[in-house]
């Protein structure tokens, strides 16, 4: 199964760079995965690096896609040619079983950790958020429903059955025993129980159906749009705990390189003549 990323998609883009396919691009609305470069990661992580990070948990593999670990190690091979990967190699399919680490292409930054590799200038501020994807956060206009005229301004037309023109009459007209006449050869026409109680039965139908309509459709859409907000705003958490997290890793790894370092003149500590102690 190659993996995608469903509609929950927050644009925050932290997966595009932890690809080492480069399968992962913004797409027109939420960022997308090609399923012709994604191999699962097999080859290079026992899990999908994208799924790892992602703040929203909405990189899923995609059940309409299925695919065996040959066929992923497959295309990882084909794709990274210049890479030896061996038969151990890690795996989303062996997960948590002990494996040699895969071989990796070197990255730019393993490159440069690299003892003799000429120092290059520290990395610059990470990127800001681009304003564009805040546009969400605009107040929306409220919709121009299409409105109904008063229900007695409605033109009904009647066919005169004498000359066969057709002229118009108000509903208020349309009264048991009122009397129409056609404008154009004056003839009479009575109105019957069954003409006033159609148009009037179906103009009512008519404004009732309409008015039941938009209060359901009002309703369904701030319905719709407080669980969108709520959406947002579990996201937002989601990334933020992220951030934390990652902050809080990269303090510990720093703490880490600190303790561990041999310094020139450091103490070291004595240690027994026998070999002991
Ligand atoms: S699962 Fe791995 S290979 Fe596929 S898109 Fe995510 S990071 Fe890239
Ligand atoms: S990490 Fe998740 S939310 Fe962020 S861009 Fe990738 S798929 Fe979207």
């Amino acid at each position: 199964m190659a993996t995608m990323i469903t509609g929950e998609c927050i644009n925050c883009g932290a997966c595009e760079p932890e690809c080492p396919n480069n399968a992962i691009s913004q797409g027109e609305e939420i960022y997308v995965i090609d399923p012709l470069l994604c191999t699962e990661c097999v080859g290079f992580h026992d899990y999908e690096a994208c799924a790892a990070v992602c703040p929203v948990d909405c990189c899923v593999t995609d059940p309409n896609n299925i695919e065996t670990e040959e066929v992923l190690i497959t295309r990882t091979r084909s794709l990274h040619q210049d890479v030896d990967i061996g038969e151990n190699f890690e795996s989303r399919f062996h997960e948590g079983t002990e494996k040699p680490a895969a071989a990796k292409p070197p990255t730019q930054k393993a490159e440069a950790a690299r003892p003799g590799a000429p120092t290059t200038p520290p990395p610059g501020p990470p990127p800001q958020p681009q304003p564009a994807r805040a546009v969400a956060e605009v107040e929306e206009p409220a919709p121009a429903f299409v409105e109904l005229p008063d229900i007695d301004s409605w033109e009904i037309p009647i066919h005169c059955f004498k000359c066969g023109e057709s002229y118009t009459s108000h509903p208020k007209h349309f009264m048991i025993g009122n009397v129409l006449w056609c404008p154009y050869c004056h003839k009479s026409m009575v109105v019957k129980d069954n003409l006033n109680f159609q148009v009037r039965t179906a103009l009512r139908e008519f404004y009732d159906k309409w008015e039941r309509e938009l209060v359901q459709f009002q309703t369904r859409r701030e319905k719709e749009l407080i669980e969108f907000r709520a959406k947002r705003e579990k996201a937002l958490q989601g990334f933020l705990a992220q951030q934390k997290r990652d902050l809080q890793a990269i303090k510990n790894r720093l703490q880490s390189i600190s303790e561990s370092y041999d310094a020139p003149g450091r103490p070291a500590r004595k240690r027994s003549l026998l070999g002991w102690g």
